[in-house]
């Protein structure tokens, strides 16, 4: 991996692992954390050993994507060890809560929050941890950034003017902060009809394709709306998981291919 020589100051590596890719968005619900865990299985079915931190405190959902139940084990020393789900190694502050419990935390409690499920995790040896950032630029990205070396980020965006203008922020963000930006992924790119096969451009399309031209940044491919990636995710099972093989997952496969 292309660490490249110039260490900023003050940013660490996290113990154990290779390279770090966050999966960022400009607003919710664009499939951020859809993705970031599909990417992670993908790369996990690379070959590579793979962890998953949901970075998202306020809304976490990596515990329901990956149908983690419990709590993870906490050893003697205060450390704790990660669930395992389908090969991955993942923390999540959800899987902390009690259903239906709100994080209500101000910055400074979010960051150490964050900084505990970072750093307080035996990851053991990974080649790449996958973080599923929060929507948008706040607090919790800002902490992350100047405190840890974070190898790339991918942004996800429908294609829709209002989710790219969101995501041309993020990447504003990431640009000044000093933190690569590996790409654009359009998500939600486009409908197939499974009865018809008809195909519907339900949010416009492309939009996510042209932007990363504007902007001068790789374009790492479109993952389709699909009612299977909505009912797997649902179930705990992602697609990438549940049919390896299957066009959605072979999707995913291809953007990991690219990271
Ligand atoms: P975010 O992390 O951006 O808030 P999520 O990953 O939680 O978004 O996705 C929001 C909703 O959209 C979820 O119900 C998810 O299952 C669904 N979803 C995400 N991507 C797709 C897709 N490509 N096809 C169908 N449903 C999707």
């Amino acid at each position: 991996f292309g660490h490249g020589s110039a260490v900023p100051a003050g940013k660490t590596r996290v113990n154990g692992v290779k390279r770090i890719i966050a999966v960022g968005s400009g607003k919710g619900g664009v499939g951020k954390s859809t993705t970031a865990v599909n990417i992670a299985l993908a790369l996990a079915a690379e070959g590579l050993a793979v962890g998953i931190l949901d970075a998202d405190l306020y809304g976490p959902s990596i515990p329901k994507l990956l149908g983690i139940e419990g709590k993870p084990a906490v050893r003697d020393d205060g450390i704790f060890t990660p669930h395992d789900a389908f090969g991955l190694k993942a923390m999540s502050i959800g899987s902390m809560l009690i259903p239906g419990q709100a994080v209500v935390w101000r910055g400074p409690m979010a960051t150490s929050g964050l900084r505990q499920l970072l750093r307080e995790t035996d990851w053991g040896a990974l080649d790449v941890l996958i973080i599923d950032l929060p929507p948008g630029t706040g607090d919790i990205h800002i902490a992350l950034f100047q405190q840890t070396i974070v190898d790339g980020v991918v942004i996800v965006s429908t294609p829709q003017d209002l989710a790219l203008i969101d995501a041309q922020k993020a990447i504003d963000m990431l640009r000044r902060m000093r933190v690569p930006v590996l790409g654009l992924v359009e998500n939600m790119s486009y409908f197939i009809a499974p009865d018809t096969g008809i195909r519907y451009d339900i949010f416009g399309t492309g939009g996510a394709e042209q932007a990363a031209a504007r902007l001068d940044m790789p374009f790492l491919g479109a993952i389709p709306l699909v009612m299977s990636i909505r009912a797997e995710s649902d179930a705990g099972t992602p697609p990438v998981a549940a049919r390896p093989e299957g066009p959605e997952a072979l999707a995913y496969r291809a953007i990991a291919r690219t990271l």
